[in-house]
């Protein structure tokens, strides 16, 4: 086979990473550009990455040794190829991005949703390799999920299988950007931690690192240092996202009994911090047939990394 090249497209609320991928999922070259930039103008958008992309494949021997595009996008439709209503996106309705794409390059093009593509990836090239059953759940700006059974990825009847981060986690609890209210994912994002965070200093009185940031500017990072330092708010915010996602999860594996729960991005940073009370809360909630047995594991992968492999992946699959 001559075409020894894919392509991954990883497009996010706040970046769109991209890059050329070998068979032995080495990323060769890499760049990036923003993608709120032409947030009015979705045309720009395509057109920015179109020659961002062209640019790349110039430099890496040419259209010729690519066999296609895979993307991973919030809300992208495997079988559609369109990108329908991301709430974390600024284009808010139908965008044929595949189609958009190949007609400017012309190379065939594949999407899925960004946490299905960070699944895959996963399975080829990281901590789960070899299993044919899990659930992986990102935890960045939003929560998304992939979920495999027997070796394949859930696309489910019409391809958006897979949005375990809208599942109510509280009932009437917190707006969601989906228009609903209390999905997990207004917890147990990175987003979700400053808005505990905001809500926990309002309602005590006591002394916290945090108070020194002001409520505009707070990032989950700085829960994550104040905690590092003992402090008794940031400790109680990661307790309380913790305890909410094990919740979660305990739900998650009765559906589909995986070998291993798999969390990637940004808020693993935080480690045991997270990790300790989400364990404690899914063991306390699990159904006994699956006590201890469920492994709760973090991404191997660097995020950037993870999210352009996996999306890369689909390229084996377009045909020419
Ligand atoms: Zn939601």
């Amino acid at each position: 086979m001559d075409k020894k090249y894919v392509i991954g497209i990883d497009l996010g609320g706040t970046n769109t990473v991209f890059g050329i991928v070998d068979a032995n999922g080495n990323i060769i070259a890499q760049n990036s550009i923003k993608t709120q930039k032409h947030k009015d103008n979705v045309n720009l958008y395509i057109d920015e990455l179109c020659n961002e992309l062209t640019a790349l494949i110039d430099q890496t021997g040419g259209k010729n040794a690519i066999k296609g595009i895979g993307i991973g996008a919030p809300n992208g439709n495997y079988y559609t190829g369109n990108i329908e209503f991301a709430p974390n996106l600024p284009w808010q309705h139908v965008l044929p991005l595949s189609k958009m794409i190949t007609e400017k390059i012309h190379l065939p093009c594949k999407i899925t949703n960004d946490a299905n593509a960070a699944a895959i990836g996963e399975m080829t090239y990281g901590i789960a390799k070899g299993m044919k059953n899990f659930i992986l759940i990102t935890l960045g700006t939003g929560v998304g999920s992939g979920i495999v059974i027997n070796g394949k990825v859930v696309y489910g009847h019409d391809g958006f299988a897979g949005e375990l981060g809208h599942t109510i986690a509280i009932h009437d609890g917190r707006p969601c950007p989906c228009g609903r209210c209390g999905c997990l994912e207004t917890y147990t994002s990175a987003t979700g931690v400053v808005r505990t965070a905001i809500e926990f200093l309002s309602k005590s009185k006591e002394d916290s690192l945090l108070r020194a940031i002001p409520s505009n500017r707070l990032e989950s990072k700085d829960v994550y240092d104040a905690a590092v330092k003992g402090d008794k708010i940031a400790l109680d915010i990661f307790n309380y996202t913790g305890t909410i996602l094990g919740q979660s999860i305990a739900n998650f594996v009765a559906f589909s009994a995986p070998e291993a729960v798999i969390l990637f991005g940004g808020l693993t940073k935080a480690g045991e911090f997270l990790l300790k009370p989400t364990r404690i809360a899914m063991e306390k909630d699990m159904l006994r047939l699956w006590s201890n047995k469920i492994k709760l594991l973090v991404s191997s992968l660097k995020e950037s990394n993870a999210a352009v492999l996996g999306a890369s992946a689909l390229g084996w699959e377009c045909e020419e």
